[in-house]
């Protein structure tokens, strides 16, 4: 598919950046930019930054970066095309359709979305259009499931048959392989396929732009031989621990009401949406993960617990308790009637009373308390101080220090103990959760490795990289004339240099230079590094050395712009770098003439060495500044 050069502009220039992410990840401002939690690693300190001025967004935490397509590409993991044409339909641009076959095999992510797809289809079909279907929907109307959220859900069945989704690709000319690749069929060690999903209640999973990334299935027949439930393999677009059942339904009402339910089961998160209860979410059936609480904390900051009244439910609670302080949200357990599940209860039970429990929700001090209590952990004194620590220790868990104290002070009076202790207590489980961390950090740094990398590139590099891509042709030519490729260290500042000074050289040709378009240039490389590179250097400031604190050349530092001070300061840099490089050289030269007693030799090296300590101390006091100075005059003056 192609789409020209000039509409892509056309398409990214119509769409602010701000307000398509400001759809999925919360954004505040700050200064000139927006920041929020990067919705592409685990944070909790926003470091993922949005310049509406420059269009680009950048994640100081993880290294992450681009512009409006990036983000739609990175974030939806779509293709660049499909990438295009949601950012056109968002601004309600039309652009030439894609051939029906050229759209899936174009990412292997299109191919496994369009796989999901091509299965839900025929999921749907069987369970509204077949005789099979019919057990399927009386089973879904016997728990209570309605017309509207089989179709809000996308519920299907798959038939009693061990071929029918193989059969039905097969008639509709569906390549297999990408069946099997997105794991709704399975290969026979012959080399034959059979069905994943057979006599089973399909539940979809949805992505959070609502495209289907894997599908639960529940067993229909009640056979204890069978799993009860068995869900689609991990794949590149579905990620279990990265995946919370039905906030794609939910999102908006969350975010509406402030806070988020959520549940265990699927059946459970479609029966409370089915009574307009539209803010919940399911964990479904794996334990509660980091990832689940921060896809949650992008729509809201409180969480409210509502799993089984019983001690498995108790006892999951318990562990994600800790998970959602630790995001900095406010946690609430919801406590059902002995013996009720989130589903029974709301079906047996008009909406208020619903509420009422929503509204008797505990916070996670009592209900720790009270499981304890249960469990029978307060009678033996031993074990009573082991609750108590474990309450502190969730304690702990809260960023917000406030908070802390405000809850160190409610178990106090609670359990009649002295608050001084309690802080102790908090104090000592603190340093020791930062020593691990620490030691983690020191170990792992997985994550933040581009970062580091970004980082240790010399920030008169870093510099050079951001003079190249604001300057004018004035400026440029200023800079290429005292700083060779060569010195260049870092491989994508040369990469940037490179492209700039093509640029430029085409420029003195045709005579107009035309401004490096940092869109056009970021798409030109399929490299998410290099990108990132790009846009960490395009959101930072400039890191322009203490040399200009103390520099005092009043009437020249207030005539100067910031690019010009910039540039004074890499060239300083650059020049200082190649001097104490010879300084090196030659005080290997000098023991050399010393070693062999050249007199002549060692006393020319000497001079060398006073001439450069001489240059080394003019350029360090002064820089470049007298010679900006009567550059910039020279042009003033109709000069080149
Ligand atoms: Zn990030």
């Amino acid at each position: 598919m192609y789409i020209p050069e000039d509409k892509i502009e056309e398409i990214r220039s119509s769409v602010d950046i701000v307000d398509y992410i400001n759809q999925f990840v919360p954004l505040r401002r700050v200064g000139k930019n927006y920041v929020g939690l990067c919705p592409f690693h685990t944070e909790k300190t926003p470091s993922f930054t949005i310049s509406p001025d420059k269009q680009l967004y950048h994640c100081f935490g993880c290294g992450a970066g681009g512009n409006l397509f990036n983000f739609v590409m990175q974030y939806e993991k779509v293709s660049f095309f499909e990438a295009v044409r949601k950012v056109a339909e968002y601004a309600g641009i039309e652009i030439p359709k894609p051939e029906k076959k050229e759209r899936w095999v174009e990412t292997e992510f299109e191919e496994l979305y369009e796989a999901n797809r091509f299965a839900h289809e025929f999921f749907v079909r069987n369970l509204l259009r077949t005789s099979e279907g019919k057990k399927a929907m009386e089973y879904l109307y016997k728990r209570g499931i309605n017309d509207a959220s089989i179709k809000n859900f996308g519920i299907g069945y798959s038939p009693d048959q061990w071929d029918a989704l193989i059969q039905y690709a097969i008639k509709h000319n569906f390549p297999l392989e990408s069946l099997e690749k997105a794991g709704l069929i399975v290969k026979r060690e012959d080399g034959s396929y059979y069905d994943r999903f057979k006599d089973r209640i399909m539940f979809p999973i949805f992505s959070i732009s609502g495209r289907i990334i894997a599908f639960g299935g529940r067993r229909l027949k009640e056979d204890e031989n069978i799993p009860k439930y068995i869900n689609s393999p991990e794949t590149k677009i579905y990620v279990k621990s990265k995946v919370l059942y039905g906030l794609y339904q939910a999102k908006d009402t969350i975010r509406k009401k402030e806070y988020a339910i959520l549940v265990e089961g699927y059946t459970d998160c479609i029966s409370l949406f089915q009574a307009w209860i539209e803010n919940v979410v399911a964990s479904g059936g794996t334990a509660l993960t980091d990832e689940q609480v921060r896809l949650i904390s992008n729509y809201a900051r409180t969480i409210y617990f509502l799993y089984d009244a019983d001690s498995a439910g108790a006892r999951a609670m318990l562990r994600g308790v800790n998970i959602i302080l630790a995001h900095g949200l406010d946690v609430y357990i919801v406590r059902l009637p002995e013996g009720e599940d989130p589903d029974s209860f709301i079906r047996k039970n008009p909406v208020f009373e619903f509420e009422k429990l929503i509204e008797n929700a505990i916070n996670f001090i009592d209900f720790k308390a009270s499981t304890y209590q249960q469990l029978g952990k307060f009678d033996d004194p031993n074990v009573k101080s082991k609750a108590i620590r474990s309450l502190v220790e969730s304690i702990s868990k809260i960023p917000d220090e406030l908070k802390r104290s405000i809850f160190i002070r409610e178990v106090s009076s609670k359990y009649k103990l002295p608050e001084q202790v309690l802080s102790q207590e908090l104090e000592t489980i603190i340093l020791k959760e930062r020593k691990s961390l620490k030691k983690r950090e020191f170990e792992g740094q997985v994550e933040d490795q581009e970062v580091i990398k970004f980082k240790s590139i010399p920030a008169e590099e870093r510099d050079l990289a951001k003079i190249l891509l604001e300057a004018d042709e004035v400026a440029l030519k200023f800079v290429f004339n005292y700083i060779h490729e060569d010195e260049i260290t870092s491989e994508y500042v040369k990469v940037i240099y490179q492209n700039v000074f093509e640029l430029f050289k085409q420029a003195s040709e045709t005579g107009e230079y035309k401004k490096l378009n940092i869109h056009e240039f970021i798409l030109k490389f399929d490299d998410d590094k290099f990108r990132g590179f790009v846009t960490n250097i395009a959101l930072s400031k400039y890191e322009i050395s203490k040399f200009w604190e103390v520099k005092k050349v009043k009437d020249y530092e207030n005539e100067l712009m910031e690019l010009w001070k910039a540039i004074d300061d890499v060239l300083r840099r650059f020049y200082l770098r190649k001097i104490r490089k010879m300084e090196q050289d030659l005080t290997y030269e000098i023991a050399e003439a010393e070693r062999v007693k050249d007199e002549e030799k060692l006393s020319e090296l000497l001079a060398r060495k006073s001439e450069l300590a001489k240059k080394k101390n003019i350029i360090s006091k002064k820089g470049f500044s007298d010679t900006i100075k009567k550059y910039l005059l020279h042009i003033k003056n109709g000069g080149n």
